[in-house]
């Protein structure tokens, strides 16, 4: 067996290390005059799709209480609480368990309203396991709006049972009178 020449393996390694430093730096090189891309999260933040299937989002005004969502959802992950006061609605609780949510998308399609939505937020950090309940209401009770609506309804309810009440004694005092004339004949 022949030895190698040691002078020819010492250049050799040499070459090699600057030949393969070259074609590093050529990389390098290439992106060094470049303006970088990376991204300074969460203070900057990359666009997000308008498709992507984030935390889920409300339109609590639109919302009617019809439980298709939640009926659709495979894992029944959303459950809502709302007392019915005639056609207005004094919401209670609806909320998502992001414990169990898999972002199907599936409990939107079926709304009747279009008001509940994927978003397009994903940070979601919690210390505690139970604080991935989120409760999507933007406001508990009734909205200003429905509490005007119900006041008026009421009031106009008031204000028609008083006129058949005024109505009925009125034909109840006519029918008293007649009787009286009737009575003073006899
Ligand atoms: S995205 Fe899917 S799993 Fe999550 S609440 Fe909607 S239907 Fe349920
Ligand atoms: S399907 Fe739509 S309208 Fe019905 S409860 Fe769910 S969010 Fe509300």
């Amino acid at each position: 067996m022949v030895k190698a020449n040691p002078v020819r393996r010492y250049l050799k390694n040499i070459w090699d290390s600057v030949y393969s430093t070259a074609v590093g730096m050529r990389i390098t090189g290439k992106y060094l005059m470049q303006k970088p891309i990376t991204v300074q999260y969460p203070d900057e933040r990359l666009p997000i799709p308008d498709r992507y299937r984030g935390i889920h989002y409300l339109e609590q005004e639109k919302c009617i209480n019809c439980l298709a969502c939640a009926r659709a959802c495979p894992i029944d992950c959303i459950e809502m609480d709302a007392i019915r006061h005639g056609k207005e609605l004094e919401w209670v609780s609806f909320t998502v368990d992001y414990q169990k949510c898999m972002f199907c998308e599936l409990c939107v399609y079926p709304c009747p309203k279009d008001c509940i939505h994927m978003g397009t937020d994903f940070a979601f950090t919690v210390f505690d396991r139970s604080e991935l309940v989120l409760d999507l209401l933007s406001y508990k009770g009734m909205s200003r709006e429905a509490r005007i609506r119900k006041k008026e309804a009421e009031e106009k309810k008031a204000a028609k049972e008083a006129a058949k009440a005024a109505k009925a004694a009125g034909a109840a005092d006519k029918s008293a009178s007649a009787a009286d004339d009737e009575e003073q004949e006899g």
